[in-house]
């Protein structure tokens, strides 16, 4: 088979809101910008509910809605955007080179992309609890009552109980939103304080179909493919007692992981997987490779910072691009 071949001058991994941010600010700039959707197009944002705090929406506006915008942004200003997945990456030298699958689990790669400069925006995904029930059926029960995403699958919890996990802006998010769906939530946190900001524990606290056990973990998740989840295993870190909670559903918010294995070895990374990008750039340590977003940011993890770096590594892109542009004259000159 022959692989589709495409050349660009700035390549753009992801497309959340620093990938399309990036897109919007290097298509203004008519460096015809080519962004790879991942297996999340839109990034976090689509599979959350209502955004309250993205600037300029005084009302709120929903998360995908947010998305579509910026997509369509983003190729008002000239970016292609295509969805392949990409399976290995070459930045040892210029252009970089990455190669794409049709999808992860295709075995031929399909598509070969040449990049003069790289933006990474792959984001984060979801972290799991790593307990007994929760591996996707047929292993555990994930998808059969086991999920991390409320707006996918709140809608089946109808008037039914079920457990949120975790303590912060997250689960805290989740938990109320599933108040519209489930008959109670019972918030499950491992220690006596929530790490959320104050106003979403306010909600959290003052609602009423909300309770939350405090110092509590969960050890497994208990139930059968046909019956759905029946309750978890419950241990309580204060009196060391360990009991069965009734429940039909579980909604794991404990938190990301950065989408970085791709760069592993290649790009410099903290210890969780954070891509390091120097002092107040997007720069990574190989010239003419940024990354923003989440992919980077292990402390503010907002939309709106992350379109903020998206439009910080977009112009590092684009003065990068301009003096290599530069430094190529000089040598013509000189040879001349
Ligand atoms: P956080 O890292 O803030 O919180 C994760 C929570 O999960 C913590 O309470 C943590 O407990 C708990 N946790 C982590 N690992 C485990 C585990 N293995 N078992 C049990 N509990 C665990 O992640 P979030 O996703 O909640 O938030 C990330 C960022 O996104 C934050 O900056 C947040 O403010 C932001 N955000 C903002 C929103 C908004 O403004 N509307 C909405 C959602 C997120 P512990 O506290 O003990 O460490």
């Amino acid at each position: 088979m022959s692989e589709n071949r495409i050349k660009r001058k700035v390549v753009i991994l992801g497309s959340g809101p620093a990938g399309l941010t990036a897109a919007i600010y290097t298509g203004r700039a008519q460096l015809e910008p080519l962004v790879i959707d991942g297996p999340q197009p839109g990034g976090q944002l689509t599979i959350t509910t209502e955004v309250e705090n993205y600037p300029g929406f005084r009302a709120g506006i929903m998360g995908p809605i947010l998305m579509d915008e910026f997509r369509e942004q983003a190729l008002r200003f000239g970016t292609e955007i295509i969805n392949v997945w990409i399976d290995k990456v070459d930045l040892s030298k210029r252009p970089f080179t990455l190669y794409g699958k049709e999808s992860q689990d295709a075995e031929e790669i399909s598509t070969i992309i040449e990049a003069e400069t790289l933006i990474i925006s792959t984001g984060a995904s979801a972290k799991w609890l790593d307990v007994p029930g929760e591996a996707p059926v047929p292993e555990g029960l994930g998808g059969a009552g086991v999920s991390a995403c409320a707006t996918c699958d709140g809608f089946f919890f109808r008037g039914r109980p079920i457990v949120v996990v975790g303590g912060g802006d997250t689960a805290m998010e989740e938990a109320l939103f599933l108040t519209k769906f489930a008959s109670k939530v019972t918030l499950v946190h491992r220690r006596e304080e929530f790490r959320a900001s104050k106003i979403m524990q306010d909600r959290v606290l003052a609602h009423e179909n909300i309770d939350v056990l405090w110092n509590t973990e969960i050890r497994s998740i208990n139930g059968s493919q046909e019956k759905g989840v029946e309750s978890v295993t419950i241990y309580n870190r204060k009196t060391q007692e360990t009991s069965d909670f009734p429940t039909q559903g579980v909604f794991i918010a404990i938190g990301h992981q950065p989408n970085t294995s791709l760069f592993k070895g290649i790009l410099d990374m903290d210890d969780v997987g954070y891509l390091k990008t120097e002092g107040r750039t997007m720069r990574t340590n190989i010239p003419g490779v940024f990354a923003c977003g989440d992919a980077q940011d292990a402390y503010y993890r907002q939309a709106i910072t992350a379109a903020g770096t998206g439009c910080m590594a977009a112009i590092d892109a684009e003065r990068f691009l301009a003096e290599v542009d530069h430094a190529t004259e000089k040598q013509t000159a000189t040879n001349w």
